[in-house]
């Protein structure tokens, strides 16, 4: 069994700061970290982690960043289909106030050179079983994907986020479309044109797989809901933690739940499996919000069996 991520990966450079700095302003940080970031890292990250055979595509920049990038996924055991671009690693500038609150902003570099999928890239999509996708990419690498993954019969899974307005061409290439209370609003209001966005999130889940595809709502410290067309959807609970960070749990639950997917068999997941696979990754993500930062929040497959023992 295997899967591929095909997605970003940035270099994210946090600094704390009493407060944000208003425009023309200059503030002083009290204090300054960098970490390594991006959707798509934070996820192939979750699925090696989760025990999951994990391989990723994605570009980064010929610099220190990019080295920095690198050694950390081969430290998690992912098999690394890396493009170093002429651009430089994509960066997020991220400050954070003393009330938590941020501003971030985020240079794409050698992410938007993702454009053009190889054939040697085509052929490791064509030959995983599942591929989980993300949206900090460029849209037409995320179609090109999906559309060689579905035509080989992998297992297409789409985390549509940051959340934009999405071919209808996208959405039939894809089995499983993984959202946000947010996320699935805007999606629901972008592909049913009379629909406000002021349904519950049962109604949502159940308007956004009228489309032919399962879909999981993430509800933050609430857990979950599945949902597969022509059913009524499931909720699978949260777990009460004292959560300190919740960067990067919705990464985290995505690849958790992928590496688990993928260890429960091939082809189009039926309700069963996806709740199972959800309980799985409720448990991943309630760990990783017990401790700060992304990447190194994300738990093993060993915590996640003893969380659940
Ligand atoms: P983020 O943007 O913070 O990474 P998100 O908005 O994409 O997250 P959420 O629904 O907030 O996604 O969280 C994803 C999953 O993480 C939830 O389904 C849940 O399993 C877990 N989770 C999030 N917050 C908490 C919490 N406070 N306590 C326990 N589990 C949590």
């Amino acid at each position: 069994m295997s899967v591929v991520v095909v997605g970003s990966a940035n270099l994210d450079l946090v600094y704390r700061v009493e407060r944000i700095p208003a425009p023309g302003e200059t503030v002083l940080a009290t204090g300054a970290d960098s970490a390594p970031g991006g959707k798509g890292n934070n996820q192939v990250t979750a699925v090696a982690r989760a025990g999951g055979e994990a391989t990723f595509i994605a570009a980064i920049g010929d610099d220190a960043a990019g080295d920095r990038l690198e050694a950390g996924l081969i430290e998690a055991g992912v098999d690394l289909r890396v493009r170093r671009s002429d651009r430089p690693t994509g960066t997020a500038v991220i400050t954070v106030d003393d009330g938590a609150e941020n501003a971030i902003v985020v240079d794409s570099g050698a992410n938007r050179t993702l454009v053009d999928l190889t054939d040697v890239e085509r052929d490791l999509i064509a030959g995983a079983d599942v591929l989980l996708l993300q949206l900090e990419t460029p849209l037409e690498t995320v179609e090109r994907a999906a559309r060689v993954g579905h035509a080989a019969g992998a297992t297409v899974v789409l985390n549509a986020a940051p959340i934009r307005p999405l071919p209808a061409e996208l959405l039939s290439t894809v089995d499983l479309l993984i959202v946000n209370e947010h996320e699935a609003a805007q999606l629901a209001a972008d592909t049913h044109g009379a629909f406000r966005g002021r349904a519950d999130e049962e109604e949502l889940a159940q308007v956004l797989s009228s489309l032919g595809l399962a879909v999981i709502i993430t509800l933050g410290s609430r857990g979950a809901l599945v949902c597969v067309p022509g059913e009524p959807p499931a909720h699978v609970a949260g777990h009460p933690v004292d959560a300190v960070d919740t960067t990067g749990a919705g990464d985290t639950f995505c690849g958790a739940l992928v590496a688990e997917l993928d260890r429960s068999g091939g082809g189009r997941p039926d309700l069963g499996r996806l709740v199972d696979a959800a309980a799985f990754a409720t448990v991943a993500a309630a760990l990783s919000v017990q401790r700060p930062g992304a990447v190194p929040s994300i738990p093993t497959l060993e915590e996640i069996h003893d969380f659940r023992a």
